[in-house]
């Protein structure tokens, strides 16, 4: 029995007809579950028994669409690695509607790996198994760690192989966002000089992700402050995480503050700001210690093509815009540098914290030190004998200075620290493995990392495991796209 009312809402469907193109999913062989995310549908207030059942699996796998609802692939284009390309676009994925949390606020829900639209190109509009756990497990993990994020909902294999370098098993991931409206969604139609569809997609981000603004003087203004500032706060908890996103592509960069298309991304294990994953980032663009820089650069690219309606006269709307984007470094730089000190447990500056927080991060790299476990290591030291508890780091010296520093400890907050600095982190070498048992069949390690990854911030000894950085032999050098 179908339910009575639609599944999913229509409000990316209510838009100019030119922001998408109306396609259905294409039906696969043989679906089967991999996983429902139980908790995130009972928030978005979805009938989970329905959703579990076979017309869940159904509409997960793109097999029978929703009643009521109709598909969609989202036009977009964007900078990739600095190069303008006009025609991307959803070429694997579908946007099927929006739900509502508790709370009223919306969220879409896009399948990914469900077949070709008219922007696939050459692609085959699949995606395989991989990647898609790659993604749910991390997205996950970075919802529990507190980054704003894409989530996943469902999960799903085909039964049909997809070919990459090999035939792999193919799957779909479905994901829930505030929107997945991109800086490049916006490039799309600044490109095509199309004022109509920058107005809607303006009106639409800001009833998604900004309601304050409704009523604003200069809507487009207001969203490109809002857009700057939220990008700021993201990336720097990115930093502060030791997350690496690995195709900071405009396309990649969403509006509503959250992180996006998971592919090539990792955590650092041992701390160095150089550090670069992504097998396809052959200069390093990508680079943890470019992240800002780059946000920033994406920032002004959507400037530029919000222009056009942030003033009529140009020259008044380029320093509009310019204003914005100059709140970037500044707010960067006040949540990193707050979110630095809470590492290191201090709740309030005074003078020399920020320098000591960074002379600690500069003997990370000199030690090589795992970037998570030596900020969780100092998070459990006792101050009161913090040579005996020092004596198992190889920072024995900044500890000394940190508890003089601090008046003896006495400005050190071990239970901030405690919620700052995760005891788990999706490491690669983990989600690599995972991934080997789930080509096995055995999705066993799946489920048990994302059950660690659920609490990351809480010690739990019998996954001591989880903790530990890969040995030199696991060691994950570069990760792939996977498309
Ligand atoms: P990504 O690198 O995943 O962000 O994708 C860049 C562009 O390539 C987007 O327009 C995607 O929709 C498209 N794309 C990636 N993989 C595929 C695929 N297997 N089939 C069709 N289009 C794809
Ligand atoms: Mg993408």
């Amino acid at each position: 029995m179908n339910s009575p009312k639609p599944l999913f809402g229509d409000q990316y469907a209510q838009l100019p007809p030119q922001l998408y193109v109306k396609q259905d999913a294409t039906p696969v062989a043989a679906p089967s579950w991999i996983k429902l995310n139980a908790g995130l549908a009972e928030a978005l207030q979805f009938d989970t028994d329905f959703l579990s059942g076979d017309e869940g699996l159904a509409i997960f796998a793109g097999n029978q669409t929703a009643k009521g609802t109709s598909p969609l692939a989202m036009a977009y284009s964007g900078h990739q690695f600095g190069h303008w390309n006009p025609k991307l676009g959803d070429g694997r994925a579908l946007l099927l509607g929006d739900a509502a949390d508790k709370s009223g606020q919306r969220f879409d829900v896009q399948l990914k790996g469900s077949g070709p639209t008219p922007f696939s190109r050459n692609g085959d509009g699949r995606a395989a198994l991989g990647p898609v756990l790659r993604e749910y497990v991390i997205s996950e993990a970075m919802h529990a760690l507190g980054v704003p994020t894409t989530r996943a909902l469902a999960a799903v294999q085909t039964g049909e192989p997809v070919r990459r370098e090999t035939a792999l098993p193919g799957a779909v991931i479905t994901r829930v966002a505030k929107s997945f409206v991109r800086v490049g969604t916006f490039q799309n139609f600044a490109a095509r000089d199309d004022k109509e569809a920058l107005r809607a997609l303006v009106d639409f981000s800001i009833q998604r992700h900004a309601p304050e603004l409704t009523d604003a003087d200069r809507p487009a203004l207001e969203f490109l402050k809002k857009t700057v500032l939220s990008q700021a706060e993201l990336i720097a908890k990115w930093q502060l995480l030791g997350f690496i996103h690995g195709v900071m592509n405009t396309d990649n960069m969403s509006v509503a503050g959250e992180t996006i298309d998971y592919g090539p991304c990792a955590f650092m294990d041992e701390y160095d700001p150089a550090t670069v994953f992504s097998s396809i980032d052959h200069h390093g663009r990508y680079a943890y210690q470019n992240q800002p820089r780059i946000a920033q650069w994406n920032l002004m690219v959507l400037a530029q093509s919000l222009l056009p309606i942030i003033d009529e006269d140009e020259d008044q709307a380029l320093a509009f815009a310019q204003d914005a984007i100059n709140l970037f470094s500044g707010h960067f730089e006040t949540q990193y540098r707050r979110g630095l000190l809470q590492k290191i447990g201090i709740a309030e500056e005074q003078n020399g914290d920020f320098e000591l927080a960074l002379s600690l991060l500069d003997q990370m790299k000199d030690a090589r030190a795992d970037f998570t476990n030596s900020f969780r290591a100092i998070s459990q030291l006792d101050l009161a004998h913090p040579e005996i508890a020092a004596a198992q780091l190889p920072l024995t010296e900044w500890i000394n200075n940190w508890r003089r520093h601090t008046d003896n400890g006495k400005r050190v907050d071990p239970t901030l620290m405690f919620n700052t600095n995760p005891a788990f982190i999706p490491r690669n070498h983990r989600v690599e493995n995972m991934i080997q048992a789930a080509l096995q069949d055995d999705f066993s390690l799946f489920e048990e990392l994302l059950s660690v990854l659920t609490t990351p911030f809480t010690d739990q000894p019998i996954h001591h495991a989880y903790t530990l950085p890969p040995d030199p032999d696991e060691r994950v050098h570069q990760t792939f796209c996977g498309t």
